[in-house]
């Protein structure tokens, strides 16, 4: 498949031309068209594949399909990666492709660099973060940025970022969807059954969520209207990682549905 069958916007199809990439590596012939699609990857390649370009572009292409980012909104694409010096060249990668197209914001956020600055491009509004997890859940915390409107996620290097520790941060990125699914499930639920009232609750793993909410059907459909538009749409994630071991398989199937295999 070339980059011309894969229905490229035409800024990043010129960006591609710009570069001199003729022709799709292995990998983005593999994973590009799967990307593209909506549906969740995983990919087992290395760095040197071609594996950047081939995350980036349908990311990219994925943003230019959302609603314009306003200031104070939260981006629509994160990509996790392990190390500062990858999170640079993803968002070298990231610029190479949206280089053509006018007011498309990316902000790099990693450690070791001043985070009131990060702070305040973040706060502007951004299309797409790349950011290491620590770095990136500290700027969460402070609530300088939002999950709100994230619907495409990349965990780059995730055997890395394993190996790192960096589990209980990739968790952190995407519990609130599981929690709201799983909220969305028990309305629908209930609603089926025409209850006057609900009373929703969250549990999630070994943690029980105390936020109860009770919305009361009958007088209040407008508010039930209102949190089921509310609830963010399934994430898109892609994971990448260059070695398979049983904690890559275990994370894929915890947050991964019903992923598209490839390796190189
Ligand atoms: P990566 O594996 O993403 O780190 O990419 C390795 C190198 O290959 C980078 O320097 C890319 O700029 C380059 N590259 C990626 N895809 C292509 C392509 N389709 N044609 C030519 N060069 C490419």
């Amino acid at each position: 498949e070339s980059f011309t069958d894969m229905c490229l916007h035409s800024s990043i199809m010129k960006d591609i031309a710009f570069h001199e990439y003729s022709t799709p590596t292995s990998i983005q012939a593999q994973a590009m068209p799967v990307a593209l699609s909506g549906r969740d990857l995983l990919g087992c390649a290395e760095t040197g594949s071609g594996k950047t370009a081939a995350f980036t572009i349908p990311m990219i292409q994925h943003c230019l399909a959302q609603p314009p980012i306003c200031r104070g909104d939260g981006p629509l694409a994160l990509v996790l990666a392990p190390t500062r010096e990858l999170a640079q060249q993803i968002e070298k990668e990231v610029k190479a492709f949206s280089r053509s197209l006018e007011s498309f914001r990316t902000a790099i956020v990693v450690g070791g660099t001043n985070i009131a600055e990060q702070r305040s491009e973040l706060r502007a509004g951004v299309n797409i973060v790349v950011a290491t997890p620590g770095r990136f859940i500290d700027h969460l915390q402070q609530g300088n940025t939002s999950l709100s409107r994230v619907s495409f996620v990349v965990l780059d290097e995730a055997d890395r970022m394993l190996d790192m520790g960096f589990e209980p941060q990739i968790k952190e990125v995407q519990e609130p969807y599981m929690y709201r699914a799983w909220w969305l499930r028990e309305t629908m639920w209930e609603k089926s059954n025409t209850l006057p009232h609900l009373q929703l609750g969250y549990t999630w793993s070994d943690r029980e969520i105390d936020e109860t909410r009770e919305i009361d059907l009958g007088k209040d459909l407008a508010h039930e209207n209102h949190v089921m538009r509310n609830l963010p749409e399934k994430y898109q994630t892609l994971l990448f990682s260059a070695t398979m071991p049983v904690e890559i398989e275990e994370l894929a199937q915890e947050y991964l549905t019903n992923p598209v295999q490839v390796k190189v």
